[in-house]
């Protein structure tokens, strides 16, 4: 098979701070591609379609299932999210690293699928620190919110399965943490 470059996912609780770190790795690493997902929930005041998600109602997420354009998905409270596969594959045959930034199940699907990809948990310093930045991030209704402190609950317990779990307490730390993986050689 031809020499693909690295596909690392990342993953951990809602609100543990993924998307910052994400972004943090990418501003240090620009020759990184981050995946954009499907996803059935409303745009947030500022996402734009195509650029945090493609926003698709659930007969457009079920056609992405049945045509098996999916490298992974999953539900996650309430709503359905997915990462395309073609992208993935072309970017990574391209020389360019992937980042993928999705939930544990999906994660578990990658390993799976992908058996080379670099699984990394980003964890919170502390549970009452990830109630709080849940809470006090504003983006969800209070039922939204338990649900994802729900889901929360199950992602932490999940840490043991990852390649690497890394604590976030310092930003930069964990982007240059991300980077390291991501421009390391695949694991075989
Ligand atoms: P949010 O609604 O906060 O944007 O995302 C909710 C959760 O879904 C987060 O944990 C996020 O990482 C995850 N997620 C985003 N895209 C995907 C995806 O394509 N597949 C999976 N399995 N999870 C995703």
């Amino acid at each position: 098979m031809a020499h693909l470059a690295p596909l690392v996912v990342v993953s951990g609780p809602s609100g543990v701070g993924k998307s910052t770190v994400v972004e943090a790795a990418l501003t240090l690493a620009p020759d990184i591609w981050l995946s954009v997902s499907a996803t059935t929930r409303a745009p947030r005041a500022g996402e734009l379609d195509g650029r945090e998600y493609f926003f698709v109602d659930d007969a457009q997420f079920t056609r992405l299932i049945e045509q098996d354009e999916l490298l992974e998905w999953a539900e996650f409270a309430g709503n359905r999210y997915g990462t395309p596969r073609g992208p993935v594959l072309e970017h990574r045959a391209g020389g360019t690293p992937v980042i993928l930034e999705i939930e544990v199940a999906g994660a578990r699907q990658v390993r799976t699928r992908v058996p080379e990809a670099r699984l990394v948990f980003l964890a919170p310093p502390s549970w009452p620190e990830l109630e709080a930045r849940l809470i006090g991030r504003g983006t969800e209704s209070p039922g939204a919110v338990a649900r994802r402190l729900a889901a929360a609950e199950l992602e932490l317990a999940a840490a043991s399965e990852f390649d690497q779990v890394i604590v976030n307490t310092d930003v930069g730390e964990c982007a240059a943490a991300l980077v390291a993986c991501l421009h390391e050689q695949p694991k075989n």
